[in-house]
């Protein structure tokens, strides 16, 4: 078989799995949840080494073991690609830097990062981001903050996205070389007017008007920029939701000038907040932000709602092991 072959029939996996699992297109693919679902062991190691994930299976037993000493969206790459040894019937695999992150010739290999990025970053899921940000799915003029925020959203590396939209040839080569030489802290931190994320390593991710009743997925630790135009002269301004404690915290909340002319209007400037929530809890939180004139709420406008699903990775309290969901599971096989 060649490569394109070995590729396309990786492609038809994924979309089976994701069929499958009913994931809406352009939805952050919940990558542990899935290899639950399909009935394999997920545990996790904070001491694999220079592995990043194992895959195994030992008669119609099988498992798949992340390291979790390595970023988070390495290891739900990794996840990904240990369910596409699965999904594409190979044998026990021992995955490490070289096999995951570099280019690799191994058919398996290929198949298996195949498999993984289309599950992750499908060409549906990235289109549907990119008609999101307003840009054409064939050939969108995209800048390193658009990449940033469609990988945030994904839940994958900005490396990551930069490589499959050059796969999906959304960018030139040349394109994907330049992006490549950006840093995603540094984009992270010009999305937060300068802040440096709480946790470096988590996802920072813009919403607009333009997403109001969106469902968004985070992580533990991501942040949530939130951008509403307010007019402080006129008095229009928004309340944030209430009862977000349990899930949220304020991260920051700042208003930046819009410096655009156009904006003056006959009630002055407008400016643009910036309220940032940081993901500190699993649950699924609506988020309300009310429009109000003059320190009173203003009767029958709707509220600008986010539907947030915020989840944790399983991993057991000990920092190691099978997954905190399927402990109970692994109770009754024993005392089968
Ligand atoms: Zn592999």
């Amino acid at each position: 078989m060649n490569r394109r072959s070995l590729e396309r029939e990786a492609v038809l996996a994924a979309e089976y799995v994701l069929a499958e699992a009913d994931i809406a297109p352009g939805d952050r693919v919940p990558i542990f949840d899935v290899i639950e679902n399909r009935g394999i062991w997920l545990s996790f190691e904070p001491g694999l080494d220079r592995l990043l994930g194992v895959y195994q299976r030992i008669g119609d037993v099988t498992g798949i073991a992340i390291n979790t000493a390595r970023p988070l969206t390495l290891q739900r790459f990794t996840a990904a690609h240990e369910l596409g040894h699965h999904e594409m019937g190979h044998e026990s695999h021992f995955d490490s830097e070289a096999t995951i992150s570099e280019s690799v010739l191994d058919r398996k290999e290929i198949q298996a990062q195949t498999f993984a990025a289309s599950l992750l970053m499908s060409e549906l899921a990235i289109e549907t981001r990119l008609v999101h940000r307003g840009h054409s799915p064939d050939r969108p003029n995209l800048s390193a903050t658009d990449v940033y925020l469609i990988s945030a959203e994904l839940g994958v590396s900005y490396l990551a996205a930069v490589t499959q939209l050059r796969i999906l040839q959304k960018i030139s080569f040349a394109q994907a070389q330049e992006f490549a030489r950006e840093s995603p802290l540094g984009l992270k931190q010009m999305l937060l007017g300068g802040r440096r994320p709480s946790n470096p390593r988590a996802s920072v991710m813009q919403l607009t008007l333009a997403d109001n009743q969106r469902e968004i997925g985070l992580d533990i630790d991501d942040e949530l920029d939130i951008a509403l135009p307010e007019m402080p002269a006129s008095g229009y301004e928004w309340s944030l939701p209430s009862g977000i404690d349990d899930t949220f915290t304020l991260a920051n909340d700042r208003s930046e000038s819009t410096h655009d002319g156009a904006s003056e209007t006959l009630f002055g400037e407008t400016q643009n907040r910036h309220v940032t929530l940081q993901a500190r809890a699993p649950g699924r939180t609506r988020l309300d932000f009310r429009p109000v004139q003059l320190a009173g709420e203003l009767e029958n406008a709707a509220p600008f709602t986010i539907h947030a699903i915020t989840r944790t990775t399983p991993v057991p309290e000990l920092g190691r092991g099978i997954s905190i969901h399927q402990h109970d599971q692994l109770l009754e096989t024993a005392n089968a």
